[in-house]
C-alpha cells in the first residue's frame, strides 16, 4: 500500500492485540493508547532533521545534536484523537497542540467541522494529525484540507488502525500525505466500524459506554 507506514514492532503489536479485547477497563485501555502513542510518536519523527549544537557538559565543551526548526505541531481530530495525543506529549513534550472537531452530518454523512484552534505559523511548521481509527476516511480527509489552508511544511497522518477504506479515500483526496498506524484491518461493516478493529475508541478511552 502506497505511503502506508505499519509500525510492526513486538511491543506495538502486543499492547494493540491487549486494547483490542473487549474486557480490556477502560483505565487498561488509556494507558495502552498512551504507551502505543509514544512509540508511534518515535517512530513517527524518525526522519526529523538534526543539526549541531555547542554545548558544555560538566566535562568538556561539544557539538551535540538537536531537532531542527520550530517546534512540530500534533493536531488532534476530537474527541478520540487526545488519547494519541497524550501519548505524543510524553515524548515530545515542547510540541505545540491543535484541535479540530468534526461530526457526521447524518443526512449527507460528509465531516462538519464545529470547532477549529491550531498554533500559528503552521508554514514553518511539521503538522501530525492523530486519530486512533483511519475508518471511512472522512474526517482525515476534512482535517487534512483545513489544515493545507495554512499551508505546513509538512503533513502526516497517524492513527492506530486503519481500514483499506479509510487509506484509500485519504490518499485519493491527499496523496501527499504519508499514513503511519499500528495496524490495517479488513473492512468497514455497514455501521462504519472497523472489523475486526476494537470498537468505539472514544467509548473505550473515555468510559461513554
Ligand atoms: N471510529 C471508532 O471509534 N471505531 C471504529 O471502528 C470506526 C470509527
Amino acid at each position: 500500500m502506497r505511503d502506508v507506514h505499519r509500525v510492526s514492532h513486538p511491543l506495538v503489536q502486543h499492547k494493540l492485540t491487549l486494547m483490542r479485547r473487549k474486557h480490556t477497563s477502560v483505565g487498561q485501555f488509556r494507558q495502552l493508547l498512551e504507551e502505543i502513542s509514544m512509540l508511534l510518536a518515535y517512530e513517527v519523527t524518525r526522519d526529523f532533521p538534526l543539526s549541531m549544537e555547542a554545548i558544555e557538559t560538566p566535562v568538556a565543551p561539544m557539538m551535540a545534536p538537536m531537532i531542527e526548526g520550530k517546534k512540530l505541531v500534533v493536531v488532534s481530530i476530537l474527541r478520540a484523537g487526545d488519547g494519541i495525543l497524550q501519548g505524543f506529549l510524553k515524548v515530545v513534550p515542547s510540541a505545540r497542540v491543535g484541535h479540530i472537531g468534526l461530526y457526521r452530518d447524518p443526512r449527507t454523512l460528509q465531516a462538519v467541522e464545529y470547532y477549529y484552534k491550531v498554533p500559528p505559523e503552521l508554514a514553518d511548521r511539521d503538522v501530525i494529525v492523530v486519530d486512533p481509527m483511519l475508518a471511512t476516511g472522512n474526517s482525515a480527509v476534512r482535517a487534512v484540507e483545513r489544515l493545507k489552508g495554512a499551508q505546513p511544511k509538512s503533513l502526516k497522518f497517524v492513527c492506530l488502525l486503519a481500514a483499506p477504506e479509510g487509506i484509500a479515500v485519504l490518499h485519493a483526496a491527499h496523496p501527499d500525505v504519508p499514513v503511519w498506524c499500528a495496524a490495517v484491518d479488513e473492512r468497514l461493516n455497514d455501521h462504519g466500524y472497523i472489523v475486526p478493529g476494537l470498537g468505539d475508541a472514544g467509548d473505550r478511552l473515555f468510559g461513554t459506554k
